[in-house]
């Protein structure tokens, strides 16, 4: 054998060893110091019984597992110091794999098997097609790219499996018992084949435990029991083949220099489409098992949805009630006390202590009693509402039309009335406005000034939409002439936060004053708040059970991923032979587990959504917050990412020679 000393050989093991078992298991060298140099454009068969170790020996030189000792030089660097993604880049540029079993994946067509290659090359999705269309029509299966492996005979799909070596160029062919499998026939085309692509320049190593086969390439090298037993040697090469193998080996770039450059040019989401093309294939292939998976994600995020909905459509109308009959408002009247005697009195003076207590805001004496009120030949009993000015602001409530009375005209016992909304209709229903107009009260006329906003049903017998709202001294003086003392006094907490803290302060000031219990203190905000407490805490519950079925659905995600990491763990072992970084099979696992939960997020959000709106129509109040729906959906889609990490990672970690020899 003679090397030319200006050109290094391209393929060089030096007392290379691979040893299995260890640990428990019995130790077993399979290669026992094998030294082999292969130049750029040989054209070698590795000849050996079965079981002599021709296999273990392919998959060292092809880069899918590592010697136990012993050095591998490629293109005169040492193997043992690349990177994993050094050594994918290698199998992707550099090598390409022909296997007795064709080791095509099934759920894709010939054109998608060879295009796998350029995918982790980064080729343009046009690109690939163009390229892995033409190279098939080269190998004469114009007419079956579509087809699926199955839908190909055995010498057909072992064409494809060359297709698919040349996609990234092949430089270097390693073909272990490509013929193995193959009638005589085809196994004569598809060593035509080899033969034609080692005279166009391309380097091939031919595995077969066929003598007649191995005669046919250029250099023969017989294994037996781990060892090289024979070499024919290179041949001399001819002017033309010198020629060629020169372009050849020039056309080998160096791995350090080029290792990383072409993964990270590629666009992010270029891969991200390619995994979600495949991922939405994987799905539509177990339509069933993925529909129940789904059905977990679905579930829990439509729950969510409609769990957070209906919460807060129930709290919301607490707090529409608390803002018609006021957050922070009490009331205060007098009490018969169990011993017997006259009610207890409020007077003037327990009301300006309240007032001046710090957790009060507004102390409102009322008088009101239903009261006949004439307006022209219009004559009803309506409850006349003698109060301070401060009635708006207590109740919260607006003046639609007109004005409300001042403190000065309260003071100065002005005869002022304000309607409430219905009493306008009522007393007026010819005129839109009643500004200037009288009502008699009583006996007494009041000039009308203002309108207030119409506030619709309350709670409670009253309805305040009915009654008409006269100054307190006016009544008093006007009206309610017998009257010595409020018949309640609404009043105020500071704020929504101290309600009860008011209420107490109250409490222990009126019992000092008094002695005794003689009065009662209606605390209706305290009541509304306690309600809207138990929402929010039922709200929160019914979140987390809703949000746990989410985790559930999660853990299908994760099932159904590990059982789609072992189905398909020789298209795993094939990724990887052709390329595939470990990043690039994390990435498309991970990419389906997302797809699976993002696709049952979005059905989840418009089931969710369906449901409320039929709760809606059937007068359920429901509010849909774009919280809880951004919220549901990101975390399905988070479920997707931590449910699917681990079986991604796993299928990323898979040795490719164990996940090749799977199934
Ligand atoms: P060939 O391809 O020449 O038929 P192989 O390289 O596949 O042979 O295997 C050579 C020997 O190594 C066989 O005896 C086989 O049983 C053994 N062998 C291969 N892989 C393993 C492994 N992962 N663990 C233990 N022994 C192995
Ligand atoms: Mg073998």
């Amino acid at each position: 054998m003679s090397v030319g000393a200006s050109n290094p050989p391209l393929i060089e093991l030096t007392d290379v060893r691979r040893r299995y078992g260890g640990g428990d298991q019995p130790e077993v060298e399979v290669l026992r110091g094998v030294s082999l140099s292969i130049h750029a454009g040989e054209f070698v068969a590795i000849v050996g019984a079965s079981g002599s170790g021709k296999s273990t020996l392919m998959n060292l030189l092809g880069c899918l597992d590592r010697p136990t000792s012993g050095r591998y030089r490629f293109n005169g660097e040492d193997v043992a110091g690349f990177g994993a993604d050094q050594l994918a880049w290698l199998r992707r540029e550099a090598f390409g794999f022909v296997f007795q079993g064709y080791h095509l994946i099934a759920a894709e067509s010939a054109r998608e098997n060879v295009e796998v290659p350029a995918i982790y090359a980064g080729l343009s999705r046009q690109d690939r097609a163009a390229r892995a269309s033409a190279l098939l029509t080269r190998l004469g299966l114009a007419d079956k790219l579509e087809n699926r492996p199955s839908q190909l005979s055995g010498g057909q799909q072992q064409r494809v499996s060359i297709a698919r070596a040349l996609m990234n160029g092949g430089r270097i062919i390693l073909a272990d018992e490509p013929t193995g499998a193959l009638d005589t026939t085809s196994g004569t085309e598809v060593m035509a084949l080899l033969h034609e692509l080692a005279d166009a320049g391309h380097t091939i190593v031919l595995i077969t435990h066929d003598r007649e086969v191995a005669a046919q390439a250029r250099r023969v090298i017989e294994i037996r029991d781990g060892q090289i037993v024979a070499d024919s040697g290179r041949q001399e090469a001819t002017g033309l083949e010198r020629q060629e193998r020169q372009a050849q080996l020039a056309a080998v770039p160096s791995v350090r220099a080029a290792g990383e450059g072409s993964g990270a040019r590629r666009a992010l989401w270029a891969e991200l489409a390619e995994a979600a093309r495949s991922a939405w294939r994987g799905m539509r292939m177990n339509r069933a098992r993925t529909g129940l998976t789904l059905l977990g994600i679905v579930i829990g995020v439509a729950s969510v949805i409609v769990m957070m909905g209906v919460g807060e459509g129930a709290k919301q109308r607490v707090v529409d009630q608390m803002g018609s009959m006021g957050t922070t408002i009490m009331y205060l009247g007098g009490a018969y006390v169990g011993s017997g005697g006259p009610p207890g009195e409020i007077t003037e003076g327990d009301l300006e202590a309240i007032a001046a207590l710090p957790e009060i805001g507004y102390v409102m004496p009322v008088i009101g009693d239903p009261t006949p009120v004439r307006q022209g030949n219009v004559e009803r009993q309506v409850y006349v509402f003698a109060a301070s000015e401060d009635m708006p602001a207590v109740h919260h409530w607006k003046v639609a039309q007109g004005r409300y009375y001042t403190e000065a005209e309260d003071r100065d016992l002005a005869a002022l009335v304000v309607l409430g909304h219905k009493a306008h209709q009522q007393f007026f229903p010819d005129t839109p406005n009643p500004l200037g107009r009288v009502l008699l009260i009583g006996n007494a006329p009041f000039e009308v000034i203002g309108v207030m906003a119409e506030r619709g049903a309350d709670s409670g017998a009253q309805n305040y939409d009915d009654m008409v709202f006269i100054p307190y001294q006016a009544g008093r003086a006007r009206v309610y002439r017998v009257q010595t003392q409020p018949d309640y006094t609404v009043i105020s907490a500071a704020s929504v936060e101290q309600v009860t803290a008011a209420e107490k302060a109250m409490h222990a000031l009126l019992l000092a004053r008094h002695g005794r219990e003689d009065f009662r203190i209606g605390n209706a905000a305290a009541k509304l708040q306690a309600e809207a407490q138990t929402r929010n805490a039922m709200t929160m519950m019914l979140g987390l059970i809703a949000a746990v079925s989410l985790v559930v659905g999660g853990i299908g995600v994760m099932n159904v991923m590990l059982m789609t990491v072992r189905e398909r763990t020789r298209e795993i072992g094939i990724r990887i032979a052709t390329g595939a970084r470990q990043r690039d099979i994390l990435r498309q696992f991970l990419t389906e587990a997302v797809l699976v939960t993002l696709v049952g997020g979005l059905a989840g959000l418009s089931i969710g959504l369906a449901v409320g709106a039929v709760l809606i129509a059937s007068g359920v109040p429901v509010i849909f917050s774009l919280t809880a729906m951004g919220g549901a959906f990101a975390c399905s889609v988070a479920t997707g990412l931590v449910f699917g990490y681990m079986p991604a990672r796993r299928a990323s970690g898979l040795d490719p020679v164990v996940a090749l020899a799977s199934e």
